[in-house]
């Protein structure tokens, strides 16, 4: 019989938070950094690079990680190709002709995203830093702003704002819109919600420069506590909060990724969000293939709870 996650909690909450525990300690490890866009963020010293890139990498971060990282590696290469700072990149290509700015990106494609969707992409980028200082600082002027209590508020209102100002690449991008995913349509969000956790949280993988009293932003005391922060859901996070009775929606959105965080909470209330990048190796790296596999199963901390076997 399918328990409820409250029941299973209560019976298993121990047994759960040991599982989520050695999990971090298995992958929570820059040994896996190549299964990671998070990867690329650290190839770079600059903060400015490393949140530009953060910014860019993590909305173009569906699909298989294979596809991801080719399609990463593609992009950085065409940017280099013009300057070793990304974050210069849309202020270099304006002193360009037209015509030459259109090509840079042209042989890039993304499954659903061109190189004018990118473009595009990057110009609200440009907006942000040039109108608040960082991207950091305009998403963290919504959290103080009065207008906004929570991360939620402040991704719902950032994003209303950079739909606001996408209107005038409408005419020549298709996709756009698709990487402004927002809390108000339900949307999942896990792009921007991976993005925050690397941004906001601070340890050998997770870069920390939007955090409370960091250097990088112009207003340090506005920055984000990492209990503030919500689960970027995928399929393989899903999967999981599916196996354990974590959440009952058929569909992955907004509510189920304040109720998964909700429960990881439990588990660490100061820094829920520290299990993402391990648990996400579990699919990632199809150590789990959700079904019952002697030779994996008989070694899971989650055999006890797991709703799968
Ligand atoms: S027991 Fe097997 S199916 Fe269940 S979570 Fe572990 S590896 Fe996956």
């Amino acid at each position: 019989m399918i328990q409820s996650s409250r029941q299973l909690l209560s019976t298993h909450g121990d047994k759960i938070k040991v599982f989520l525990e050695e999990t971090y300690l298995r992958f929570h490890k820059t040994a896996y950094l190549y299964s990671d866009p998070l990867q690329f963020l650290h190839q770079y010293q600059d903060p400015r690079d490393q949140e530009w890139v953060g910014c860019v990498a993590a909305q173009l971060a569906y699909g298989n990680v294979k596809q991801i990282n080719s399609s990463l590696k593609l992009l950085l290469s065409l940017v280099s190709e013009i300057t070793d700072s990304p974050h210069q990149i849309v202020k270099i290509l304006n002193t360009m002709p037209l015509a030459r700015r259109g090509q840079v990106f042209a042989k890039f494609k993304h499954r659903l995203h061109g190189g004018a969707d990118v473009y595009a992409f990057m110009q609200l980028m440009e907006y942000s830093v040039s109108t608040f200082g960082t991207i950091g600082d305009e998403f963290c002027s919504y959290l103080q702003s009065g207008e906004a209590e929570s991360v939620e508020n402040a991704l719902t209102l950032m994003i209303k704002n950079w739909k606001e100002k996408s209107k005038k690449h409408l005419a020549e991008t298709q996709y756009l819109f698709h990487l402004l995913a927002s809390p108000q349509d339900g949307s999942v969000c896990k792009r921007w919600c991976m993005f925050l956790r690397w941004m906001v949280r601070k340890d050998q993988l997770d870069l920390g420069l939007w955090a409370k009293g960091s250097d990088y932003l112009l207003k340090p005391e506005q920055g984000i506590l990492p209990s503030q922060l919500i689960m970027p859901v995928d399929t393989h996070i899903g999967q999981i909060a599916h196996l354990l009775n974590w959440s009952n929606r058929k569909t992955l959105n907004w509510k189920s990724a304040l109720e998964i965080t909700q429960i990881l909470k439990n588990s660490d209330q100061s820094d829920p969000i520290r299990y993402d990048f391990s648990l996400s190796r579990l699919g990632i790296l199809k150590e789990c293939q959700k079904k019952y596999v002697l030779e994996i199963c008989e070694r899971c901390n989650l055999k006890p709870v797991c709703q799968m076997i």
